[in-house]
């Protein structure tokens, strides 16, 4: 069932929705040359407990931590760890999110660790601008068709691929609600956007192939070829003036 939410309820996510950013905020100081992504995961629990929230990602289906950190070649799902040691010339996708008062946000960003190459930045780039291409489609009377082709024209543009096994989602009362935000097309097709409608849109984007891989952990997904992949994501709701993206500072 896909759920609209009124504004109060939105009220609440861009609540949550601050938090995250505040986490990410953090999150990015820490991610330097020398940090473990465990060290990450601890400025984004001093966050949550700070401000009085609850983690969405710590415990579900048993996950360990409260953000995921996925650098290079892994796209979505890193495990912090004190033994992942980040590195100059690194990308690092961090995903993390909160609850208020039962309401949830979600977002990701993809950051540089120190210098890194042409190639990732313009990795980074893409990833980013294939978002905010996918939130100008987030308007009533769209479908989840266009969200997609927004994303998947921008990064296949610049010769890169969106992954395909793993979408974005409604988001609410739970991280996970209906319906799946595929980062591909075809534009015009699916469900027809209405005011009220909050998505999760989290374009997974690969240097070299789409195709993924889950580690043995039950939980890493890494590209097969080894190339880097990079993720953003926000958390937008479908208002009378338009997308309102509620994961910003
Ligand atoms: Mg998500
Ligand atoms: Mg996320």
């Amino acid at each position: 069932m896909i759920t609209r939410k009124n504004r109060d309820q939105i009220a609440l996510m861009r609540r949550a929705g601050k938090v995250v950013a505040e986490m990410h905020e953090k999150c990015s100081e820490m991610a330097k040359p020398g940090a473990t992504t465990l060290d990450i995961d601890r400025v984004a629990r001093e966050v949550i407990e700070r401000r009085g929230a609850r983690s969405n990602f710590l415990g579900y289906r048993g996950f360990p931590a409260v953000v995921c950190t996925s650098p290079n070649d892994v796209i979505v799902h890193g495990i912090p760890s004190d033994t992942v040691v980040l590195e100059e010339g690194d990308i690092l996708s961090i995903d993390c999110g909160a609850i208020i008062e039962g309401w949830h946000a979600d977002a990701a960003v993809t950051v540089p660790i120190g210098l890194i190459d042409a190639e990732s930045q313009r990795l980074i780039d893409v990833t980013r601008e294939s978002l905010w291409a996918a939130i100008d489609q987030v308007v009533a009377g769209n479908r989840l068709g266009d969200i997609g082709a927004a994303v998947e024209g921008r990064a296949e543009a610049a010769g890169f691929t969106v992954v395909r096994e793993y979408v974005g989602h409604g988001i609410g009362t739970a991280m996970h609600e209906e319906p799946q935000v595929p980062n591909y097309g075809p534009a015009g097709r699916g469900f027809k956007l209405r005011e009220g409608i909050v998505l999760a849109i989290e374009p997974m984007v690969n240097a070299g192939g789409p195709e993924t891989e889950v580690l043995d952990d039950g939980w890493t997904v890494v590209t097969r070829d080894g190339r880097r992949s990079a993720h953003f994501e926000h958390t937008i709701a479908v208002t009378e003036a338009g997308p309102e993206v509620l994961t910003l500072p």
